[in-house]
C-alpha cells in the first residue's frame, strides 16, 4: 500500500477548486491508500496575514475536510506546525535545495509581485512542501495542476539530498491528478482561490450557489443565445465534469456545440447537481461545527500517529547527514 500526503492552506474556505483539484481525491483514495493530510499553517504564515483568526482558520479547514468526507478512521488529518519536524526537516533541505530552480517557480514570483517587501520564507515554500512530503516517505500527492511545478523541485530535492547523504533513502513523489485539475474562478479568468475571491464555497447554501453561478463567465465566443458555444474552454463545463453524470455531460457537450439551449440552462442543471452533491456534506460541516472539541481531538489523535514516523525519518536524517547524537539525561 503506497503511502499519500498532501495538504491544503488554512485559507479558511474550502470551495469548487481545491475540492475538485485535490480533496475530493483524497477522499477517494483514503479507501485504497494509507493516507496523510495536513492542513498546512506553517505555508499560509508566508503571505500577509492576522494571527488572531490563524487558528480559528486552520480549524474551520480541517472541520471543513472532515464534513468533504475524510473519515479519521480511514486517514489521518493533522496540523503541520504540530508535527514540528516539518521545520526540522525543512531547514536540512534548505542545503540542498537549488537556488536558482526556487526563484525559478512561478507561484513565488506570482505572490512575490504582491508583496512590497518579499519574506525568505516565499522562496522557501516549495522547500517546506518537499519537508512535508519527504518526511513520512511519501509516494504520492494528490494536488491540483498548480503544485506540478514544486513537486518537480520536490524530486529534484530529494534526488540531491539522495546524491549526497544516501542513496534511494527518499522515494521521489508522484503527482496524483483528476480530471478537473484546473478550476477556474467565477471570473474564468485566473484558478478559482480564496484569495482572489472568485470561488464557490463548498458549505453555502442553495441560493448563494444559484446566485454566484448566474453571472459566471463561460465560453467568451458565445455572446448571443443562438451563438454555438465551445464546452472545451468554458469553465461551466470543467465544473459539470466534477457534478454531473457522463450522459448529462455529453449531453451538455451537444447542446452548447449545436446552440440547442442557453448558457443559463446549462448553468440550471450544474447548480442542481452541485447543490444535491453538497447537501450531505452541508450538513456533516453543521455537525462537526457544533462540536469543535471533537475536531481538536482528531487532530491531536492525527499529529500523535504522525509524530511516530516523523521522529524516525528524523532520527536516520541526522544520522546520515553526520550531525552529533545528543547524549541522553
Ligand atoms: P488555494 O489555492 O485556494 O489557497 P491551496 O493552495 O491550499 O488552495 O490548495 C489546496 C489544493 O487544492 C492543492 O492541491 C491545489 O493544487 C488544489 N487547488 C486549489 N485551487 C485549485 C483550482 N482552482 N483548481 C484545481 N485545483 C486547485
Amino acid at each position: 500500500m503506497a503511502r499519500v500526503f498532501s495538504g491544503i492552506q488554512p485559507s479558511g474556505e474550502l470551495h469548487l477548486g481545491n475540492y475538485l483539484g485535490a480533496v475530493r481525491n483524497w477522499v477517494r483514495l483514503q479507501d485504497q491508500h494509507e493516507c496523510l493530510f495536513c492542513v498546512v499553517d506553517l505555508h499560509a504564515i508566508t503571505q500577509p496575514y492576522e494571527p488572531a483568526t490563524l487558528g480559528e482558520r486552520t480549524l474551520e479547514m480541517a472541520t471543513g475536510l472532515l464534513a468533504a468526507g475524510l473519515d479519521p478512521a480511514k486517514c489521518t488529518v493533522f496540523v503541520q506546525s504540530h508535527v514540528p519536524e516539518h521545520s526540522e526537516l525543512n531547514w536540512l533541505l534548505t542545503t540542498v535545495a537549488p537556488l536558482g530552480e526556487l526563484e525559478r517557480q512561478t507561484q513565488y514570483k506570482d505572490k512575490a509581485q504582491r508583496q512590497e517587501s518579499v519574506p525568505a520564507g516565499l522562496l522557501n515554500y516549495p522547500i517546506l512542501q518537499a519537508a512535508d512530503v519527504l518526511l513520512y516517505k511519501a509516494e504520492l500527492v494528490p494536488v491540483g495542476e498548480d503544485q506540478l511545478q514544486h513537486l518537480e523541485l520536490m524530486r529534484e530535492i530529494a534526488r540531491r539530498w539522495n546524491h549526497r547523504f544516501g542513496a534511494g533513502y527518499f522515494p521521489e513523489p508522484q503527482a496524483l491528478l483528476t480530471p478537473t485539475k484546473r478550476v477556474l474562478g467565477l471570473d474564468g479568468q485566473a484558478k478559482m482561490s480564496k484569495s482572489l475571491g472568485n470561488t464557490i464555497g463548498l458549505f453555502e447554501d442553495a441560493d448563494t450557489i444559484w446566485e454566484k453561478l448566474k453571472p459566471a463567465a463561460t465560453d467568451p465566443a458565445r455572446v448571443t443565445r443562438k451563438d454555438p458555444g465551445n464546452p472545451d474552454i468554458c469553465n461551466i463545463f470543467t465544473i459539470h465534469q466534477g457534478f454531473s453524470t457522463p450522459a448529462q455531460q455529453a449531453d451538455v457537450a451537444h447542446k452548447c456545440r449545436t446552440a440547442g439551449w442557453g448558457c443559463l440552462d446549462c448553468k440550471r442543471l450544474l447548480a442542481d447537481n452541485i447543490i444535491a452533491a453538497l447537501a450531505p456534506m452541508r450538513e456533516r460541516h453543521a455537525r462537526y461545527r457544533a462540536d469543535p472539541e471533537r475536531v481538536r481531538a482528531i487532530l491531536r489523535d492525527g499529529a500523535a500517529r504522525v509524530r511516530v514516523i516523523a521522529r524516525k525519518t528524523i532520527t536516520e536524517v541526522r544520522a546520515r547527514m553526520g550531525l552529533l547524537e545528543a547524549a541522553e539525561d
